[in-house]
C-alpha cells in the first residue's frame, strides 16, 4: 500500500473499513502541513438552504484527487444549491462577457 511505503501510516488498519484511502501522489495538500490519510462520508449542512447532507467519501477522492482542489476545502452546499451557484456564477462570467470554463463533472 502506498500510504505504507510513503511512512504516511505505519498499518493497513488505519484505515477504517467503509473509508477511501488517500492516494499519497494525487491529492492536493494545499501547503497544509496537515497529511489525511483516507475519506470518510462527513455530514454536513447546508448554508445556503439548511438542509441535511451528506459529503460522500468517494466524491470527496473525485474532488480533492481528480479535481486537485485543495485538501482543506470543506462541503458547505448541497448538490442543488451547488448547481445554483454555479449558474449563478456562469451567468456572472457571460454578463461579464468573459468565456465560461467547462464545468466539473458530477
Ligand atoms: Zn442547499
Amino acid at each position: 500500500m502506498k500510504l505504507i511505503d510513503r511512512g504516511w501510516i505505519n498499518q493497513a488498519d488505519e484505515i477504517p473499513d467503509d473509508a477511501v484511502p488517500v492516494d499519497p501522489d494525487l491529492i492536493n495538500l494545499g501547503g497544509s502541513w496537515h497529511r489525511p490519510i483516507f475519506f470518510s462520508d462527513q455530514p454536513f449542512v447546508c448554508r445556503d438552504c439548511g438542509v441535511s447532507c451528506v459529503w460522500k467519501a468517494v466524491d470527496q477522492q473525485w474532488y480533492f484527487e481528480t479535481f486537485h482542489a485543495p485538501y482543506y476545502e470543506t462541503a458547505n452546499r448541497c448538490r442543488a444549491c451547488r448547481r445554483k451557484e454555479r449558474r449563478r456564477k456562469e451567468q456572472a462570467r457571460i454578463d461579464s462577457g468573459h468565456a465560461v470554463d467547462t464545468p466539473p463533472a458530477e
